[in-house]
């Protein structure tokens, strides 16, 4: 592995401090394929490398899996799936929780690991390994907990045994911009109902799904249950996967048109499929909202991890009386957050994750100014080394800007005002995603009523962050299919079988 990132822009003095763990923590982070418990170079020897986006030096290079490797997989995930299938819940739900406690002794190195490789600053990354941790706790739990039923059919004439087993191999595709908690999100739910599985992480942060590659063979994963191919194209991996039929599941999070040319492929072999996708949050702030809850809500909602979520708050639907005033604080709040690389103290708000995401949030402000809107703060790129976008407030947003239809995914907050409860209701339904949606009013009546008129998997009444490991996360419309987390997220590893038996009392 390089280490040139450790010669990182001075003065900064949070890197002097820490260049030796930094630079042990690069060398400590594997940078190969992990296929049936080996550690191994692409076959054809093919890399590439990862960029820090804060000062665009190249932190590591990494193996990228080839068509072949990604059959090796394939063959290791199959074979071990019976063995792994047939190990008591109990074994794998103790491996899981030897992983969280191993996870808290490294949470350090993995949350330095992501604000290396992805930007986000330091407090968001330690957020992301509490909450990624938490699913290994969680499905550690749950592991055990995977009941069926035993009942008699209403006729009298059958006893039903509902059983519910591991569905099989899985494919599990992950995004940038949480390298650890989308990885944990998957790969605990399904090693915990007993199925293998091949992760595929985001070419742009593959150290973080190593470095937890890792840690699970620590834990005592064993060979071909949890594979892991980095790869510079990333359908030169899905594509032969998705064919082959001994493959059973693929979960993926990310973008909706990749989801949509995953869930095509997938069709062919019938794969159960779990799609996270992408979304286009609405946070609707009533006249009678409390404007510090709402103001810190947005604030949470929309510039955590740099807008960079599919959680995000993408719209900020305000009540005209109270606009103003809430724009006025907003903006305040804004012009505090310190813009910088994610590992120095103090920063709120770090890079865009690459050069082209930080070029199309400028193209969405360019296309609002044109059409009208006014930006407030911000509304500009920053100077480089690295790929920042200054926190940003628009106002006036006309609704056919591009700011208000498309995902932003960066730390633009586009306002727009309403006056009816009806009219806040349709604006903010009136887009083709269903992920989150944010709500803040003091009358506990209308946030009850408005939350059901609401097309939307998630909903944060008077919260801005919602995410939790216990709670069914996952949206409607074109946001996706499945739902991760819960009790409901280790059923979508298991299939359902029914046995009906002879009844006892015919
Ligand atoms: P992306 O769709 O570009 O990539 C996601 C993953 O899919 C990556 O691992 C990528 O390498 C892989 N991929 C890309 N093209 C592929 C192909 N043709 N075949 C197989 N795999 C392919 O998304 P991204 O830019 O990494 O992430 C941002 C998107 O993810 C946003 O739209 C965001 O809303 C969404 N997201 C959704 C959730 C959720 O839970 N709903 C969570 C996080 C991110």
């Amino acid at each position: 592995m390089t280490t040139a990132d450790t010669d990182l822009p001075a003065p900064d003095a949070y890197v002097d401090r820490h260049r030796s763990h930094i630079e042990s923590l690069l060398d400590r982070t594997p940078t190969k394929l992990l296929i049936n418990g080996v550690w191994r170079d692409a076959t054809d020897g093919s890399t590439f490398e990862v960029e820090n986006p804060a000062t665009g030096r190249i932190l590591a290079t990494v193996a990228s899996a080839t068509r072949q490797d990604a059959e090796h997989a394939m063959d290791a995930a199959a074979d071990a799936q019976q063995s792994w299938a047939r190990t008591p819940a109990r074994y794998r739900s103790d491996i899981l929780r030897d992983a969280f406690d191993l996870l808290g002794e490294r949470a350090e190195d993995f949350a330095r690991l992501i604000t290396l490789e992805m930007g986000k600053p330091l407090a968001d990354a330690r957020g992301e390994v509490t909450y990624g941790a938490e699913f290994l706790r969680w499905f550690s739990e749950e592991a055990v907990r995977d009941y069926g039923r035993y009942v008699d059919s209403p006729e009298g004439t059958l006893r039903m045994l509902v059983t519910r087993r591991p569905v099989g191999p899985c494919l599990l595709v992950t995004p940038w911009n949480f390298p650890l908690a989308m990885a944990t999100r998957k790969v605990a739910p399904a090693l915990a109902a007993g199925c293998t599985t091949i992760l595929k992480p985001a070419r742009l942060t593959p150290l973080t799904a190593l470095y937890f590659a890792q840690l699970m063979v620590d834990a005592g994963v064993p060979r071909g249950v949890l594979n892991v191919l980095p790869a510079a194209t990333a359908a030169q991996v899905s594509t032969p996967i998705l064919e082959d039929p001994r493959l059973r599941k693929i979960s993926f999070t990310g973008s909706t048109p990749v989801g949509i040319e995953l869930m095509k492929a997938a069709s062919d072999n019938v794969l159960r499929s779990s799609m996270e996708l992408g979304g286009n949050g609405p946070l609707i702030v009533f006249e009678d909202a409390d404007l510090d809850k709402a103001v810190a809500g947005a604030i949470a909602a929309k510039m955590r991890n740099m807008g960079e979520a599919c959680t995000a708050a993408n719209r900020l639907l305000v009540h005209q009386s109270v606009a103003d005033e809430f724009i006025d604080r907003f903006a305040a709040a804004l012009r505090d957050l310190v813009v910088g690389n994610g590992l120095d103290d103090g920063i709120a708000v770090g890079p865009l994750i690459d050069a082209k995401a930080r070029d199309a949030v400028a193209g969405l402000v360019a296309d609002a100014v044109r059409r009208g809107a006014k930006v407030v703060v911000g509304g500009t790129s920053l100077d480089g080394p690295g790929y920042f976008y200054a926190p940003t407030l628009l106002r006036d947003v006309p609704a056919d800007a591009r700011v208000i239809r498309e995902e932003i995914f960066g730390p633009v907050a586009p306002v727009v005002t309403f006056s009816t409860e009806d009219e806040a209701v349709e604006m903010a339904n009136s887009t083709e995603y269903g992920l989150a949606s944010y709500v803040f009013t003091e009358d506990i009546s209308r946030g009850l009523r408005v939350s059901d008129r609401l097309e939307f998997g998630l909903l944060g009444l008077n919260v801005g962050v919602i995410s939790n490991a216990a709670a069914p996360f996952g949206g409607v419309k074109q946001s996706g299919l499945g739902r991760e987390g819960g009790p409901e997220g280790i059923a979508e590893y298991t299939s359902t079988r029914y046995i009906g038996l002879e009844s006892p009392w015919k």
